[in-house]
């Protein structure tokens, strides 16, 4: 750790050495209201729905008040940001309060996100506005839903202070309210935290950084030495390709996957320009600075990881004698993928396994869903509506987003649709094992980016309880519920190319 500095002058922006973390307060804000708040998160913690309407909980998760025992600071790190090393970046406005261990005996870290600033703010000023704090609230829970590896979300707290941000769209800075985010994982640890003594040549500070989270966040892993730490990076590896797996399942992109945006458990974190995908198209981004690279384009998710497990890997090789080990951990990122690519395909065709020729049934479905504008959550709802023995495309009339690309797609899409039927008649699933299957595979609800930018653009006129509303249907994301069709909608024509609904920047 690092000492505190002068508490009176605030920290100090800096290049930290030597350390891992540094001691760092919220900054208290004027006026802090519990806008929207987790019952799954705060149960988590033994509190209830009056606990949490308590003004003492907007004070303590807006930052104004520290609970007896909490110990607030900021983690020190850098990362790989677009394929350069950046050096040191840092919590630049996010601040851990401490860990809770519940009732339960499971531990949890608790950390606001724009709680002011830290010695690694750089040039910024440690806040976050309330929209990108509502994605991020909303979002870490719905992936949770949707049995997502996530970081979660406690509670979404407006400040009472205006911040000022450069909306993307004009260029222009302008005022707009304040908000902090409490997000909750058992470690917000990520590849960058280790990169960055291993690029200071602090191998000293490295390995110790290792044999804690190992300690912390692996105790089930056995051996010794490098043979302790081969097996630690492999289930990294491993735990990554699961995750980019779920992403690809249902049309999640993340963005900004640098290396400081990539957690040690395998848990999707940093939500900031992040998007779903409505027409299938694995080119797409939400990202607007990553407009011209596309590198964290969706269909790169996959290569992006094994690219930052490498990074990771490299700076993990002062610890290892030869290469042999990081090799093989790498070799189970692909390995793991590979599994979880295929069983990805097996459930959402619905299909009892994936034989080789499904990878080109999928795959040719792909193809189709992208050129002819398709939306991938819709269409494959309505797959599990397919009969076998009379396969119709009439169910899938609601899926396409141009009628001239639908109409050109109908011969492409009656070939599929009858080597698909021709497939199911020889597969062993019975019509209901099969629909459980893929009902469970493919959501009927995901939080679609216009959905979001309505309650944004509600609450940013006072009526938070939209957040709420969001979050709820969101709790059940594979099942019907009626009354609530409307958020199971394809992207409205007015959203298409709406900043916020399809274009994010990173300042988000
Ligand atoms: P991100 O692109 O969100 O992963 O952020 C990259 C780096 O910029 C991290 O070190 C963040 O802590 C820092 N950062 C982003 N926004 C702010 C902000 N408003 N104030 C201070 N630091 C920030
Ligand atoms: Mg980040
Ligand atoms: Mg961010």
């Amino acid at each position: 750790r690092e000492l505190p500095g002068d508490p009176e002058a605030g920290p100090r922006v800096r290049q930290v050495e030597g350390a891992l973390w540094s001691a760092v307060e919220p900054t208290p804000v004027p006026n802090p209201e519990l806008l929207a708040w987790s019952a799954e998160m705060a149960a988590q913690l033994g509190l209830d729905a009056d606990d949490v309407a308590s003004p003492r909980f907007a004070r303590v998760f807006g930052g104004n008040e520290l609970l007896p025992g909490m110990q607030p600071f900021a983690a020190n790190y850098g990362g790989h940001q677009f394929g350069h090393w950046a050096g040191q970046l840092g919590d630049g406005r996010a601040i851990t309060l401490g860990e809770a261990v519940n009732a339960a005996g499971e531990r949890w870290e608790l950390q606001l996100k724009g709680a002011g600033p830290t010695p690694y703010s750089r040039t910024a000023d440690g806040r976050a506005v309330l929209r990108s704090s509502i994605r991020e609230f909303l979002c870490s829970e719905a992936m949770h839903h949707l049995g997502i590896p996530t970081t979660r979300a406690l509670s979404l707290v407006g400040t009472g202070e205006q911040v000022v941000r450069d909306m993307f769209y004009d260029g222009n800075a302008r005022p707009e309210p304040g908000a902090i985010v409490c997000r909750m994982a058992p470690s917000f640890l990520r590849f960058g935290n280790f990169e960055l003594p291993a690029s200071r040549g602090n191998t000293a500070l490295l390995k110790q950084l290792v044999d804690f989270c190992i300690r912390r966040d692996f105790p089930h892993l056995r051996g010794d030495g490098e043979v302790l730490v081969a097996a630690w990076f492999g289930e990294v590896c491993a735990r990554t390709a699961v995750m980019i797996g779920h992403w690809m399942r249902v049309g999640f992109v993340h963005g900004v996957m640098n290396t400081d945006n990539m957690s040690i458990l395998g848990l999707t974190i940093d939500y900031g320009p992040y998007g779903w995908i409505d027409n299938y198209d694995p080119d797409w981004t939400p990202n607007t600075t990553d407009r011209q690279n596309r590198r964290y384009r969706f269909g790169q998710q996959p290569a992006v990881a094994y690219w930052n497990l490498g990074r990771l890997a490299g700076a993990l090789s002062p610890l290892f004698d030869g290469v042999e080990p990081l090799q093989a951990g790498l070799q189970r990122f692909i390995d793991t993928y590979t599994a979880v690519d295929r069983d990805n395909t097996a459930r959402k065709l619905g299909l009892a396994e994936c034989r080789d020729d499904d990878v080109e049934l999928m795959q040719s479905l792909q193809d189709l869903l992208r050129d002819a504008e398709v939306d991938m959550t819709l269409f494959f709802r309505a797959l599990a509506e397919v009969d076998p023995a009379a396969p119709s495309r009439d169910l899938f009339a609601e899926a396409f987003y141009d009628e001239d690309k639908h109409e050109a797609a109908v011969p492409t899409l009656d070939d599929w649709l009858g080597r698909y039927a021709v497939r199911l008649r020889d597969d062993s699933l019975d019509a209901a094992a099969r629909r459980q299957r893929m009902d469970a595979a493919n959501p009927r609800y995901v939080l679609r980016n216009y959905l979001t930018q309505q309650a944004i653009d509600r609450a940013g006129q006072g009526d938070a309880d939209c957040v709420m509303e969001l979050l709820d249907v969101m709790r059940r994301p594979y099942d019907e519920q009626p009354g609530r069709e409307a958020f199971a909608r394809k992207r409205p024509d007015w959203a298409r190319h709406k900043a916020g609904c399809s274009m994010l920047s990173c300042s988000s």
